[in-house]
């Protein structure tokens, strides 16, 4: 039997394990992380590089590692030569983040506890976790950690999907299959948020002026994509003084600044715009037709024409419904977990959702505050999953 089996090896469950192994509390041969994936982190380096982000939005001292200055110390082994931290908050270089995550990895032989496969059942066996995969094989575990994230569901709006289905070319920028050096410009991206801006910024530098961006909303300009007063007790003391859940989702809801850009960005956009590499729109998508010759027309309420194009890159976000569909929600009735209105677990301060079950991510959204789907979010899930271990 396992002692700790953690579902999903992305960065809230790889930072689950490398803290349970940092922190003594757990040797390589008592985790297995479970995840569909040829290895570790498979969609966040998918989903970063396909949109060419050179710095993380986030500061230098969020990483997948249980010590702070982790990043920073390894930073220093690549000397001065290169601009490795970026801004006033010192955001890492995506490249850097990913050598010191690799090296994480690499180092505690993470690849020794990786476990190819899909869970799609769990269940209670003794005082201990089965977990039934896709395979049919089944493993026991005492501790199971469910690190499941969001990006198996992107979300296209509803206007784009019917024409979609007519065969326009109409993709999400993190479909598993696309690949973008097979679409001809000119393209049309829309989405207003960082990953529009990035996704922009990239299309443009390879076909300038056959790129437009196409937002409903002005820029909305943060640092980060929620106040970092949400990182401590300045915000988090009041949010955890909620007893009712539905206001904890409501502050987290209002705490996010979805569809937001930083300034470097923005100025950035602005800069391509003035030179006539990117077009820039605002209006909303209210009525999309397609021709035979697969042009694809997008109009506004009064049908009214907004833009015409051949290729359209959705950078609108994943769907925000609970991670794990049909299977979890069998064990949530299986086991009558406790859920607030929104659906999501409802669990105790070491995010413990039932005896010996933890959720970290998504899942650990109503405890860990508005954070809880960024790194910061991995880091604060991890401590408080290890700390009475
Ligand atoms: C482009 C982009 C840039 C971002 N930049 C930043 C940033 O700079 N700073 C920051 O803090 N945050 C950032 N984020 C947000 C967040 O940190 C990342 O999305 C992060 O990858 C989320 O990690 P995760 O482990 O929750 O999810 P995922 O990366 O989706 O990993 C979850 C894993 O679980 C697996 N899984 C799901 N269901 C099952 C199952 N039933 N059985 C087995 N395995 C399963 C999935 O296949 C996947 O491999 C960014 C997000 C995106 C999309």
């Amino acid at each position: 039997m396992q002692t700790w089996v953690i579902v999903g090896g992305g960065i809230q469950g790889v930072t689950v394990a490398i803290h349970l192994l940092e922190k003594n509390i757990a040797t390589l041969e008592e985790i297995t992380i479970i995840d569909p994936h040829d290895q570790p982190l498979s969609k966040w380096k998918q989903m970063t590089s396909r949109i060419d982000m050179p710095f993380l939005r986030s500061s230098f001292v969020h990483h997948v590692s249980s010590s702070p200055f982790s990043l920073d110390q390894f930073g220093k082994k690549y000397g001065e030569q290169q601009k490795l931290f970026l801004g006033r908050y010192h955001r890492p270089k995506l490249t850097l983040f990913n050598d010191h995550c690799d090296e994480l990895i690499h180092t505690h032989k993470l690849e020794n506890s990786w476990y190819k496969g899909t869970v799609n059942g769990l269940s209670k066996y003794f005082n201990s976790w089965q977990v039934t995969l896709e395979s049919g094989e089944t493993i026991r575990t005492k501790h199971i950690v469910l690190a499941l994230g969001l990006s198996q569901q992107p979300s296209i709006p509803d206007q784009l999907i019917s024409s979609k289905n007519k065969g326009g070319s109409i993709h999400h920028i993190f479909e598993e299959e696309l690949n973008l050096d097979r679409l001809h410009p000119p393209m049309t991206i829309v989405g207003g948020g960082i990953t529009a801006a990035h996704t922009a910024i990239s299309l443009s530098n390879k076909y300038p002026g056959h790129v437009t961006l196409l937002k409903r909303h002005p820029f909305r300009v943060h640092s980060f994509d929620s106040d970092p007063g949400w990182l401590g007790p300045k915000n988090m003391h009041r949010f955890l003084k909620l007893t009712d859940y539905q206001q904890r989702r409501k502050s987290i809801f209002d705490a996010r600044h979805r569809g937001s850009i930083t300034r470097e960005l923005y100025l950035k956009l602005r800069k391509r715009e003035k030179t006539g590499e990117l077009t820039i729109q605002t209006a909303d998508i209210s009525a999309v037709s397609i021709d035979e010759d697969k042009t694809i027309t997008m109009m506004d309420e009064e049908r009214d024409l907004i833009h015409k194009t051949r290729n359209v890159i959705c950078c609108t976000g994943f769907h925000s419904s609970m991670p794990g569909g049909t299977w979890l929600q069998h064990v949530i009735q299986q086991y009558s977990l406790p859920c607030a209105q929104c659906g999501y677990p409802i669990v105790s301060k070491s995010l413990m959702w039932d005896d010996c079950l933890y959720v970290a991510g998504p899942l650990a959204e109503l405890e860990v505050g508005p954070v809880a789907r960024n790194i910061s979010g991995a880091q604060k899930a991890a401590a408080k999953i290890t700390a009475n271990h």
